[in-house]
Parts: structure tokens; sequence; C-alpha cells
């Protein structure tokens, strides 16, 4: 039986196709944080396919370090070439909700949104280098998610480019 050679082209494309998109993993746990990130992305119009697609793993972790003073809540782990290969959240922020969402969308924030910087050392702020009240960030969730996107230099470069547009 000779197999149509469409057929056998559209095989070979299919093959491919799937030794080359590389799944990320996602942690069960942060997924719902994902994606209600995702969710306010799209209202901005940022995109984030692409990138994800370039992780490998957005995951809890238990070594990240920890002691009774300071913790590494989160990070973004690179390779040798310093591209970002993984989103890493200290497991100790899953002892409460509220702190695992804000350090989840802390580190989406640096990979996403692109921020290199951090916003100040400790203004209250999701992207604060600390945080001395998770509470009340958390009370005020609604206002700081708009300022963590509509300050985010990843909208700020797509505003940019609207405004460059318009002759
Ligand atoms: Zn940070």
């Amino acid at each position: 039986m000779k197999l149509p050679l469409i057929l056998f082209y559209m095989l070979l494309l299919s093959c491919s196709i799937t030794v080359t998109s590389q799944e990320v993993n996602v942690d069960e746990r942060l997924k719902p944080h994902l994606n209600s990130f995702f969710a306010i992305c799209n209202t901005y119009n940022i995109e984030y396919n692409y990138k994800l697609n370039e992780l490998k793993n957005i995951t809890i972790v238990d070594t990240l370090a920890s002691s009774s003073k300071t913790a590494t809540l989160g990070m973004l782990e690179r390779d040798k070439s310093t591209k970002v290969e993984n989103i890493l959240v200290n497991w100790i922020t899953m002892l409460d909700q509220q702190i695992l969402k804000i350090v989840a969308f802390h580190e989406f924030g640096h990979y996403f949104l692109e921020y290199d910087q951090h916003t100040c050392e400790d203004c209250g702020n999701i992207m604060s280098v600390t945080n001395s009240s998770y509470f009340d960030i958390a009370n005020d969730w609604e206002n700081q998610v708009k300022i963590l996107f509509e300050q985010s230099p990843a909208y700020l470069k797509k505003q940019n480019q609207l405004v460059s547009r318009i002759p």
C-alpha cells in the first residue's frame, strides 16, 4: 500500500511538531495564580505565550534559602547564557495563600512584565524588594495589580509603541 504523498508530509509535519514543542511544567498549586495573571495580561494586551513556551518549569521548591530571619521567597533561575529557565517559589509561601499569590505575581512580574529592577526597597508594592506587610498588599489587591501592570516595563513599552505609531 502506498501512502499518499500529502498524507506522508502531514505525518512528518505532525511528528516534527511533537518533537520540537516543549511543554512547560507548571506546578498545580501555582496554576490558578498563573491563570489569573494571564487573564489580566489579556486585558492589558500583554503577550505571554511566547515567553511561557521559553520556560521549563514554574514550580514550588524547598531548595531556596530560608532562615528564621530572611528567606528567598521566589526567584528566576537562569541557564548559563542567563536566559530564564525556571520560575521558582519557596514552599514556605504556602503557609499563607495570600503570600503565595503575592510572591507568585512578583516573580511573574519579573519575567512576563519585564521588571528587571524592583520598584523600591519596601514600599508596600508587589514589586518591592521585600514586603514587611503582605497583609496590606492583600487588602489592597485590585489597586496593587493595577500598579503592577500599568507601571510595568512591558506595558509602558507597548504604550510608547502606540504613541510613536500615531503620525
Ligand atoms: Zn524580585
